[in-house]
């Protein structure tokens, strides 16, 4: 490894991942391990302009690699969306001699940290991390596996009341754009139907279907919906249209909210953080800059930040079409 880079910082920003810790602790020990030094920088950009830095040693991060959310805290940062905001930021680095950044979040990140490096040539580095895999540049982001897992072992027990009243569950999950998380938890907690952002099936398909499996002899079912769907209706509004045209259903809503985005990381986004963190860190030792790791065909990967941010990260049409034959 060759570089002059001597210290780096590590920041968290845009929204938490379960992994992130896991993450952090691995840009923390693989600079130790390479014998450079590691600055936290606390949450996010808002810590890089208001000084919130500390040198973290590989101890720093014990016991973190099992906790949900980020011990450095996450910011949404309106600041650093301004070029005022970015010299200050650029003062902090100075300030503490950090010479490459490891950037922890998601495409808003990237995107601030692509244009931070534009005007200040600082080396920059991106890791994944948000629970609703839509970025380009690599199959997983990090928090996703546990948000999936989280999901269905809500709709496992929502299904026990289900089957109990013989009721009708409209399960909201999270994807305003991405319906990755919808598409992987309503196969594999068996929904009936599940509702992407990326596919309009028509709420009459939607009818047709739940009135086919009433008459199949199904007496309970489990939609699951993501956020940004294209029916053009919130949840609550699909679960009425439902109930006016099929009354013989008994109809109920349930909304996951933000329980998806906590929790103690699953083995595959602790291990997925752990390569992903030592990557990007030998990555920036190896000169290489303005770039996001991720994992393809169970290797890691570098792409531009631009490629990250501006590609889009497709749903798997093979899924649609499993779900489809799966809920005759
Ligand atoms: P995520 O990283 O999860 O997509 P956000 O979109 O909120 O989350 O972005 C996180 C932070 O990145 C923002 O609060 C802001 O500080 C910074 N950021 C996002 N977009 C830009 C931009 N165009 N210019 C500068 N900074 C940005």
């Amino acid at each position: 490894m060759s570089t002059n880079i001597k210290r780096i910082g590590v920041l968290t920003s845009g929204g938490d991942a379960p992994g992130m810790n896991a993450a952090v602790r691995a840009v923390v020990r693989s600079a130790a391990f390479y014998k450079i030094e590691c600055a936290a920088i606390y949450q996010g950009y808002q810590g890089l302009i208001d000084n919130k830095v500390k040198m973290m040693n590989a101890r720093g991060v014990n016991n973190i690699i099992n906790k949900g959310g980020t011990i450095l805290k996450s910011a949404r940062c309106l600041e650093f969306r301004t070029k005022e905001g970015r010299k200050k930021a650029f003062e902090t680095i100075q300030k503490h001699q950090i010479d490459g950044l490891v950037v922890i979040g998601g495409d808003g990140s990237f995107t601030g940290a692509m244009i931070f490096q534009s005007e200040y040539n600082i080396p920059v580095m991106g890791i994944p991390g948000t629970i609703d895999n839509d970025i380009y540049g690599t199959t997983h982001t990090i928090g996703y596996d546990t948000a999936l897992n989280t999901v269905i072992g809500a709709i496992d027990k929502i299904r026990d009341t289900a089957i109990s009243h013989n009721r009708l569950f409209f399960v909201e999950v999270m994807g305003r754009d991405a319906g990755h998380i919808a598409l992987n938890a309503g196969i594999g907690a068996g929904a009936e139907e599940v509702l992407i952002p990326e596919e309009n099936m028509g709420l009459e398909r939607l009818l047709e279907s739940l009135k086919r499996s009433e008459k199949s002899g199904k007496s309970s079912s489990i939609v699951v919906i993501a956020e940004g769907d294209k029916s053009g209706k919130n949840v609550f509004e699909i679960a009425e249209y439902v109930e006016k045209n099929l009354p013989y259903y008994d109809v109920r809503v349930s909304v996951l909210g933000h329980m998806q985005r906590g929790g103690s990381p699953t083995c595959f986004d602790r291990v997925l953080a752990s390569r992903m963190g030592v990557f990007a860190v030998e990555s920036l030792l190896a000169g290489k800059s303005n770039m996001m790791v991720g994992l393809k065909n169970e290797e890691m990967i570098l792409s531009p930040f631009e490629k990250a941010i501006k590609g889009k990260s497709e749903i798997n049409k093979d899924l649609i079409r499993v779900s489809d034959i799966l809920t005759i």
